[in-house]
C-alpha cells in the first residue's frame, strides 16, 4: 500500500512547489505579492499568523488592492499553541503559506476550477485521492448547504461521493471574532488505509488523521458582527491557503512534514550530534527532533526578521523557542552546544525561498542564537539537576513554591519546568505557584515604597 502511495508522487521540492504555484496563478492574471515582514510593523508582540493577515485591509474593503488578483508565499509564525508541536507529524510553530486571492473579482465556480487544475495537471495529484468538504448550512447563520459550492465541484467532475458536507466548525471560516467571514471548501489528500482509525464512517473531518487537509478555499462573503449574525460583505473575495509543508509532505511521499527537503540536512546534523541509543525510546526521540528543527527554524526566520531572543513581547516568545529546543537536545543526550550549527543546514535547504540577503546574515543569526544557547546552558544544566531531585508530595503534585524559586532565582522558566515534570508523570500546584508570584511582588512593592520614603 506504502509503496503505491510513493509511486504516485512526483517529488517536487518545495522550492519547484511555490515557484509552480506562483507562476500557475500569475499566468492567470494574479498579482505576486512579496511576503509581508513576519513581525507585524508598529506592534512588538505580534507575528503574522496566517497567509491572509496582510491582506485583511483589502478583504475587509477598508484600502484598494494593487490589482484584483493576488498571490504570494506567506511566512507564517505561530507560538500560542507551540507545545504541540512534535504531537503529530504536521504541526509548526513557523511555516509557509502559499495563497490566492480574488477581492470582489472571482467566484467560486472559477477558484474551484484553478485549484483542481493546479493539483492534477501542474502536481500531478491523482483525483482518486482527493476528498473536499462544503458548508452544510447554520439555522444561527440563517444559511444552508454551500449548494453553489457542491455545484463547483460537480461542474469540474469531482465524484459525489467524496463531497462532505460539514458544519460550522470545520467549514465556516471567521477571524476568531467579529470581522470577515464565509464559508469554506477544503481539499483533502487521502493518505491511505495504514493512517486510518478503520471505521466505515471514516471520511475528511475524521479526527485519526487518515485525510490530510491541504487547500482552503474561503468564500469571505459575510461580515460576522458582535451579536454573532452577518451581514454580506460589499463584494465577495476569495481567500485560498495551502500550507507548503504540507504540501510538500503529501508530493514528496513521506508521511510526515518533519521528513521533506526543507528538514533533511538539519536532521542529518542532529543524527550525526545524537546518534540514538537504546536508552532512549523511539517515539520520544522522535518528538525532540520535530521541536528541535521546528523550533530552530522559527528562530531563524524570526531573527532574519529582526525580532532577536531577548526579555520582552515578540523577542521573548523567541527566546522561549530556544529554551524549549535546547532542552529538546538534553533528552537526546546532546551535552554540548548545537542549536546554531542547525542553522545553515536549514538555511542551505531553504534555497530560494530565503533572499541572497538573507542567505548572506546565517552568520550573524548563528552568532545570536549561540550567544543565547550558552546564557542557558548553565540554567539549564542546574535547572534539570533541581527537577530531578524534587519529591513530589503523595498526590503527584510538585509544590508551586519550588517551581517559583526555580525561575526566580536561576532563571529556568516555569513552563518549561512544569513539562519537565509532567513527562515523569507529575503535576504543579499552580495555585501555590500563583500565591508565590503574589507575594514576591508584594515584597518587592513594599521595598520599593521605603526606598522612595527614604529617598
Ligand atoms: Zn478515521
Amino acid at each position: 500500500m506504502k509503496r503505491s502511495v510513493k509511486a504516485m508522487t512526483t517529488g517536487l521540492s518545495s522550492v519547484q512547489i511555490t515557484e509552480k504555484y506562483l507562476s500557475f496563478f500569475r499566468a492567470r492574471n494574479h498579482l505576486e505579492l512579496m511576503s509581508s515582514p513576519l513581525a507585524v510593523p508598529g506592534n512588538s508582540t505580534s507575528f503574522i499568523i496566517a497567509g491572509m493577515q496582510p491582506l485583511l485591509p483589502y478583504l475587509r474593503g477598508e484600502q484598494l488592492p494593487p490589482a484584483p488578483r493576488l498571490t504570494a508565499l506567506q511566512r507564517c509564525l505561530r507560538t500560542d499553541d507551540v507545545d504541540m508541536v512534535g504531537t503529530n507529524d504536521y504541526k509548526f510553530s513557523g511555516f509557509h503559506m502559499l495563497g490566492n486571492w480574488s477581492i470582489g473579482n472571482y467566484g467560486k465556480h472559477e477558484v474551484i476550477e484553478m485549484a483542481l487544475d493546479l493539483l492534477l495537471n501542474v502536481f500531478g495529484l491523482d483525483l482518486g485521492r482527493l476528498w473536499v468538504t462544503v458548508f452544510t448550512g447554520d439555522p444561527r447563520l440563517h444559511l444552508g448547504l454551500d449548494e453553489e459550492a457542491v455545484a463547483g465541484w460537480l461542474r469540474v467532475g469531482f465524484p459525489p461521493e467524496r463531497i462532505v458536507p460539514l458544519g460550522r466548525d470545520d467549514n465556516f471560516w471567521t477571524t476568531g471574532g467579529p470581522g470577515p467571514s464565509g464559508p469554506c471548501s477544503e481539499i483533502f489528500v487521502d493518505r491511505g488505509p495504514a493512517y486510518g482509525c478503520g471505521s466505515a464512517e471514516c471520511r475528511p473531518g475524521c479526527s485519526c488523521g487518515r485525510f490530510f487537509e491541504i487547500w482552503n478555499l474561503v468564500f469571505m462573503e459575510y461580515d460576522l458582527l458582535a451579536d454573532g449574525s452577518i451581514v454580506p460583505l460589499p463584494q465577495r473575495n476569495i481567500d485560498t491557503g495551502m500550507g507548503l509543508e504540507r504540501i510538500a509532505m503529501v508530493l514528496q511521499g513521506t508521511g510526515s512534514a518533519f521528513a521533506i527537503d526543507l528538514f533533511q540536512a538539519a536532521r542529518e546534523r542532529l543524527q550525526m550530534l545524537a546518534p540514538g541509543s537504546d536508552r532512549l525510546d523511539k517515539t520520544r526521540e522522535e518528538h525532540a527532533y520535530k521541536v528541535i528543527v521546528d523550533h530552530m527554524r522559527a528562530v531563524l526566520m524570526a531573527v532574519l526578521a529582526g525580532v532577536e531572543p531577548g526579555r520582552d513581547g515578540s523577542r521573548s516568545v523567541i527566546r522561549r523557542l530556544v529554551r524549549r529546543a535546547a532542552r529538546q537536545g538534553r533528552i537526546l543526550g546532546i551535552d554540548e552546544q548545537f542549536l546554531s550549527s542547525l542553522l545553515l543546514p536549514l538555511a542551505q535547504a531553504h534555497g530560494s525561498l530565503l533572499t541572497m540577503e538573507e542567505h548572506e546574515r546565517v552568520p550573524t543569526v548563528e552568532r545570536i542564537v549561540a550567544r543565547e544557547e550558552r546564557m542557558f546552558a548553565r540554567v539549564l544544566t542546574s535547572g534539570l539537576k533541581f527537577l530531578l531531585q524534587l519529591e513530589p508530595k503523595a498526590d503527584g503534585q510538585v509544590a508551586g513554591e519550588e517551581l517559583f524559586r526555580l525561575s526566580a532565582e536561576k532563571g529556568f522558566p516555569a513552563d518549561l519546568a512544569a513539562e519537565v515534570l509532567m513527562e515523569r508523570g507529575l503535576s504543579v500546584d499552580w495555585s501555590g505557584y500563583q500565591r508565590s508570584v503574589e507575594e514576591h511582588r508584594r515584597v518587592s512593592r513594599l521595598s520599593a515604597e521605603k526606598h522612595f520614603r527614604r529617598g
